[in-house]
């Protein structure tokens, strides 16, 4: 799967699976602007990445500004885009009983507005490479999940976005896929409100929950979002792992 000369603009770079990805990507000699609120954060991804060092673009995905920053400097940067990963995310649960409409709007406007957003600013530059696209979307997108009602919703949205811009984009050359994660060890839980003992006792549960008897690593979600970014899919749109 060799990036040599491919242009990838990954979301939320600064942590996680995101920054399993940049790290994996500039391995394999991509070219990466990679996205955050925290600067120092991404400033110690950049500082990991074995290949080319990657852009580092500073903003919150909310702001449409900040979204249409972040497209024009990857642009005027590197003068093309290749790929696509929409990866920024975050978790809140509760149940129907418990959650609000602004915790409804806190997680529709980063996993689901956002996602839009940056893809519409993308396409033009995608259809120009025939690059492709990368959603990183979670089983709770295929399975409900009891207290994650928004959660749930906005990863189910994720993956029809998928489906749809695939088929939008298919006559154009430029392909659409999506991965749906189990649980990962990250600090997406944590930072959702878990405090340790209970992230302790989540990450217990996947020994029965999961059928590998474990909870994944964000390198191995890397490796799959590389897969479907990669020449190596270029017969796959529409799908999600
Ligand atoms: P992390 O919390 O480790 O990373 C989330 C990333 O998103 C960070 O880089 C964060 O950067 C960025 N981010 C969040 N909100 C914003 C925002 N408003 N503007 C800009 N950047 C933002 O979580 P993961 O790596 O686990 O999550 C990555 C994706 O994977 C998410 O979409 C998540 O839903 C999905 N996923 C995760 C699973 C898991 O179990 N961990 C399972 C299935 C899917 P910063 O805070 O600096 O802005």
């Amino acid at each position: 799967m060799s990036f040599v000369d491919k242009v990838v603009l990954i979301t939320g770079g600064s942590s996680g699976i995101g920054k399993a990805t940049a790290l994996y990507l500039s391995k394999q000699g991509a070219k990466i602007a990679i996205t955050g609120r925290n600067v120092a954060n991404l400033q110690a991804v950049a500082d990991e990445c074995e290949g080319h060092k990657p852009l580092i673009l500073v903003g919150d995905v909310n702001e449409e500004a900040a979204v249409k920053s972040i497209i024009e400097k990857t642009l005027s940067h590197y003068k093309k885009l290749d790929v696509l990963i929409n990866n920024a995310g975050i978790i809140e649960s509760g149940s129907i009983e418990e959650t609000n409409v602004e915790q409804y709007d806190r997680v529709f406007n980063t996993n689901v507005r956002a996602v839009y957003c940056i893809t519409t600013l993308a396409v033009p530059h995608l259809i120009k490479t025939k690059g492709n696209i990368v959603n990183v979307s979670s089983v709770a997108g295929l399975r409900a999940a009891n207290g994650l009602v928004a959660y749930c919703m906005s990863k189910s949205a994720v993956d029809q976005f998928t489906k749809c811009v695939a088929l939008d984009l298919a006559s154009k050359g430029v392909r659409v896929n999506a991965v749906n994660p189990g649980v990962i060890v990250t600090e997406l839980h944590k930072r959702g409100g878990m405090n340790e003992q209970q992230y302790e006792q989540f990450l217990e549960r996947c020994k029965t929950t999961h059928a590998l008897g474990r909870p994944g690593q964000a390198s191995e979600v890397a490796t799959t979002i590389a897969f479907l970014a990669s020449d190596a899919a270029s017969n796959i749109t529409g799908a999600s792992i």
